[in-house]
């Protein structure tokens, strides 16, 4: 590859959904070009040389809403193993061998994120999935916590499953359920979600009532929704 330099960018759609851009520049192309790197799943971004990056950059902000209608339409599951991306709260981290070490975690330490996964390559995708359905425990308690102090309430029990309809459910006998995948979008959506589930502990449909428990958790809902309806089948994809 002739790229003499690439590193990612993070530009905002609409939405207020953040998208990440790979800014490339290559000498031997002529002019600024956008495309979807359907196997990376991500906008890649090419300008001729450093002068024109800010020109490319623009040029991929007034195409973002193609950029992410096309991330959203990838049909093709996103296979977890060695050197493939999986993103985690929101943010993508690239599926790196552990050395050392028994347990997969998170390096940080430098661009791009990364986790590292011990042991043998065949058990890559089992292992990444396990630690996030760890994280999403982790977290949907932490933000059901929170979301249940608020509306004084009390849930018989949090469940994380791999559902493929629902990101979240109430059962009658006051059982939360909450599909993993949530841990790998934004914060603010799974915080959304953990509310949802609270509220209808106090209220078990969707009337006017129901999201006014809602606001009093989350004040402005709207992002979150939109953010589900925009990136759920990319979610499915993953694993
Ligand atoms: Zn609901």
């Amino acid at each position: 590859m002739d790229t003499k330099l690439a590193h990612h960018v993070n530009l905002k759609a609409k939405n207020g959904q953040s998208v990440e851009i790979c800014l490339k520049i290559n000498p031997r192309s002529r002019r600024i070009s956008l495309k979807i790197d359907s196997k990376n799943r991500q906008a890649i971004a090419t300008a001729p040389n450093a002068q024109s990056t800010q020109a490319a950059l623009d040029f991929a902000q007034s195409k973002i809403d193609w950029i992410v209608a096309k991330l959203a339409e990838l049909p093709s599951q996103q296979v977890l193993e060695i050197g493939s991306y999986v993103p985690l709260r929101g943010e993508k981290h690239l599926i790196q061998t552990a050395l050392k070490g028994r347990t997969v975690h998170i390096d940080d330490s430098s661009q791009p994120l990364k986790l590292m996964v011990p042991g043998r390559q065949d058990q890559t995708a089992a292992k990444v999935t396990g630690f996030l359905r760890a994280a999403a425990r982790a977290d949907l308690s932490r933000r059901v916590k929170a979301h249940a102090e608020t509306l004084n309430v009390q849930p018989a029990s949090i469940s994380i499953k791999d559902t493929r309809t629902r990101w979240g459910s109430c059962s009658t006998k006051r059982n939360l359920n909450f599909s993993w995948r949530l841990v790998c979008a934004p914060p603010f959506v799974l915080d959304y979600v953990a509310a949802h589930e609270c509220a209808h502990l106090l209220e078990m449909n969707h009337s006017k009532r129901f999201w006014a428990h809602v606001a009093r958790c989350i004040p402005n809902a709207e992002p979150a929704k939109q953010w589900l309806n925009t990136n759920g089948r990319a979610l499915h994809a993953i694993g």
